[in-house]
């Protein structure tokens, strides 16, 4: 064959090659820019499945990482995604046990270099106290957002889809570093010591009653309008290990009108470690309630007085004399996350003035 002829016949397929790699180069090299994200799924609405687009009957948890992923593939322009599927459950059911998986399995990823942020699906029922939880034992300073949804995958106008494409924008985001643990729902960034479901079927269901979000996502980026002040993860003295299997027991006691202390007397002899009193106004209790708290106190049971109005600091010193009967006053932290707080105190002390002072930290 002639040389210009074998030239011109393998110019062909080596301009293809050439193009090829640059296609190639140019998409590694845009990969490689990329944040690396671990989502941690639990289940939850956001997988949730319904028979029909417009009711509100479904199961939770009935759909998996990989096929929520589906539906948004808008995320892997921001992100290389590493889903795992932690748990499969309504929030409801979220336990101590599962718990420790999560928070374990999220301190191993932490660890790996390769991970820059996480993105943790959850129901929304009790992602406050998972939020929560984690803020106080998740070991790193990477972007943790927790995410979920009010109506289930399957709905007409189904708010997962973009709740997840937000949470991993803001987990990728350098500027969410640092930050704690947050919950990103409804265009919004909230921030896991005041995050609280105020409403029992919108989409905007989420609000911090004291501080208001934390930010917002907007135009494809996390804006954050306030700084977080309490202690959390790197600066929490909370830590679980691989050899902690169990969490101290601690019940929460709701106060009402014409209560009765029998609630009190039955958790004592049930053995609990705490008891987290969700009383009227300022945390109070009535009368007979307080005598039988104080007798708790007496056999040994912890009590974090708290409220079951919406927002506000229970604190000391107002009606109840907290020093005499040995009571903590839960400060800015509502029953839920109260008793998630209490239950890690009573894991590092028995002291109740080093747990007040716990309750104004973090
Ligand atoms: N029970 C469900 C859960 O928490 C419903 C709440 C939700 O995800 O919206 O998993």
């Amino acid at each position: 064959m002639k040389r210009r002829t074998f030239l011109r016949l393998m110019g062909i397929p080596m301009l293809i090659m050439v193009l090829m790699l640059g296609v190639y180069g140019s998409a590694y090299a845009q990969n490689a820019q990329k944040p690396t994200i671990a989502i941690l799924a639990t289940g939850g609405t956001i997988a949730g499945a319904g028979e029909s687009e417009v009711s509100s009957a479904y199961k939770s948890g009935a759909v998996t990482v990989d096929k929520l992923l589906v539906a948004v593939p808008q995320v892997k322009d921001l992100a290389l995604i590493k889903g795992e599927q932690v748990a499969q459950i309504g929030s409801q059911d979220m336990n101590n046990d599962i718990w420790l998986k999560v928070a374990k399995r999220l301190n191993e990823l932490a660890n790996d270099p390769s991970i820059d942020g996480f993105v943790i699906t959850h129901g929304t029922d009790t992602m406050e106290e998972t939020a929560f939880f984690l803020n106080l034992i998740a070991k790193t300073d990477k972007p943790i957002v927790m995410t979920g949804a009010m109506r289930p995958s399957t709905a007409l106008g189904a708010d997962g889809p973009r709740n997840l494409y937000d949470a991993v924008l803001t987990a990728s985001s350098p500027l969410s570093k640092g930050k704690g643990v947050m919950v990103v729902m409804d265009d919004k960034i909230y921030s896991a010591d005041d995050i609280t479901k105020t409403m029992t079927t919108a989409v905007e269901t989420f609000q911090c009653p004291n501080f208001g979000p934390l930010g917002y996502v907007l135009n494809g980026k996390p804006w954050f309008t306030r700084e977080v002040k309490v202690k959390n993860t790197l600066t929490s003295e909370f830590s679980i290990d691989k050899n902690t299997v169990a969490l101290p027991e601690v019940v929460i006691i709701y106060g009402y009108a014409n209560e009765n202390p029998m609630l009190v007397e039955a958790a004592v002899k049930a053995g609990v470690k705490g008891i987290v009193y969700a009383g009227m106004g300022n945390g109070n209790p009535s009368t007979a309630v307080e005598k039988a708290l104080a007798e708790a106190v007496k056999k040994g049971v912890f009590v974090v007085r708290t409220s079951r109005v919406f927002s506000g600091p229970t604190i000391e010193y107002g009606e109840v004399d907290d020093v005499k009967n040995g009571f903590v006053a839960s400060w800015f932290r509502n029953p839920q996350k109260s008793k998630v707080l209490l239950t890690l105190a009573l894991m590092r002390t028995n002291d109740v003035a080093k747990i007040q002072q716990m309750f104004k930290e973090y």
